[in-house]
């Protein structure tokens, strides 16, 4: 379906790489309360580490990784015992808190702690395959902006709380990322990011046979497998087309390629910036360039998340940075066109794709190279989203072609 025309040659390549990266993925337990379709984690009662084994992950990242954030992640990580200690730690030892959940768990007065303990961020997974109770059962993914509305309104009231959504998304969902992507743009000054990832799982129609070491294994015993035949080819380009049915001007400008593909846009990125009522345009690749080795240069680490303080200046940042990069210029010339907009706030929102695993036809498996959500496994770095084939074959996969 791709009609894109994206050549990764004119994007930026983000500079993430295993001991370089923006995040770094933990997962203090793999308890949930949710049970979403495209999970890659087994949900397992009683999987909670102890502190000491956090912090243990915590020394590994930090021995082999410059990391910007810790993503805490899991299961949800609002059902660790120690979550406020685990956030107070991770910002001691100078990096940023974000916690990934699916919202369910979060009252005001966690939120409260949690920001005291020094929380950046959120990133909460929202879509319509969850499994939600009551009165999200059923609703479709337009119809769960308001329950979004609400984890956003809630951060925004605590303050300066980074505030991000992620959607697995699906062959039938695929229809409301533009739907989606027009919501972020009225909350632009509350919501900085939007993340779409594709949905992914070992599935019939495979041609693959499945080996552990020299141990073959069957597919129905894969923890992410469906047993009926499903789209799980979706491509970051699928969706970009589908949202430039919508919006035509829509642009990406930075990506992270596959391990075996160097054309493939596993995290393809685009930054816009404007105002509830308008978006003035979209950053072009010198901009996320200037961005990205600023950061390191003075910080030391690729940025991550961005806070609302920093997003909120994106009148000043059109202005800086027109000179160096056409999508800025664009920008802050549709801005100029009305001289009251000077004296508006302008907002920097992220809209992020995520292509997980590509199956190659000679069997290999495309990773995003310079994987951001690695985590740690016995002491080393592996991929999260295949977690669970260490966890119960003792080795990642190999598919082979039948
Ligand atoms: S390789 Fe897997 S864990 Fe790493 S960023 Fe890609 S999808 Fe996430």
């Amino acid at each position: 379906m791709e009609t894109t025309n994206l050549n990764n040659r004119e994007l930026y390549r983000l500079p993430w790489t295993l001991p370089d990266n923006a995040i770094s993925w933990l997962e203090p337990t793999a308890m949930c309360n949710l049970a979403c379709d495209g999970c890659y984690r087994e949900n397992e009662k009683n999987s909670h580490k102890t502190f000491e084994e956090v912090k243990r992950e915590l020394d590994i990242f930090q021995k082999y990784r410059n990391t910007d954030c810790i993503s805490i992640a899991g299961g949800d990580p609002l059902l660790y015992p120690y979550i406020i200690d685990l956030v107070k730690e991770i910002k001691t030892r100078g990096l940023k808190p974000i916690v990934n959940t699916n919202g369910k768990a979060l009252t005001k007065e966690l939120l409260l702690e949690l920001k005291k303990a020094g929380v950046y961020g959120f990133t909460f997974h929202v879509d319509s395959k969850q499994g939600r109770p009551g009165e999200w059962r059923g609703k479709n993914e337009l119809e769960l902006n308001e329950l979004r509305l609400h984890y956003a309104q809630m951060l925004a009231d605590a303050g300066n709380i980074a505030c991000s959504f992620n959607s697995t998304v699906y062959e039938d969902t695929l229809q409301f990322v533009p739907g989606m992507v027009e919501w972020a743009a009225k909350h632009i000054d509350i919501v900085q990011t939007m993340v779409f990832i594709a949905f992914r799982h070992v599935v019939p129609q495979m041609p693959f046979d499945w080996y552990a070491g020299g141990q073959k294994i069957d597919w129905q015993n894969i923890m992410y497998h469906s047993d009926t035949q499903r789209k799980v080819d979706i491509l970051s380009t699928d969706v970009l087309a589908k949202i430039r049915e919508k919006f035509p001007d829509f642009t990406p400008c930075a990506y992270l390629n596959g391990t075996e593909k160097a054309d493939s846009y596993k995290w393809l990125l685009t930054e816009r910036v404007g105002t509830r009522n308008k978006i003035y345009g979209y950053v072009g690749p010198r901009f996320m360039e200037i961005i990205m080795a600023g950061h390191h240069l003075f910080k030391g680490t690729y940025l991550s998340y961005a806070s609302p303080k920093l997003t909120r200046k994106g009148r000043s940042t059109v202005l800086l940075l027109s000179a160096f990069d056409k999508g800025v210029r664009k920008a802050a010339k549709e801005m100029l066109k009305n001289p009251f907009r000077l004296f508006k706030k302008a907002h920097m929102q992220s809209i992020m794709f995520i292509q997980p695993v590509d199956f190659m036809p000679g069997g290999e498996q495309s990773m995003c190279d310079g994987c951001p959500d690695i985590t740690v496994w016995n002491g080393e770095l592996v991929w999260s989203c295949r977690l669970e084939e260490q966890k119960r074959f003792g080795a990642f996969l190999r598919s082979v072609p039948k």
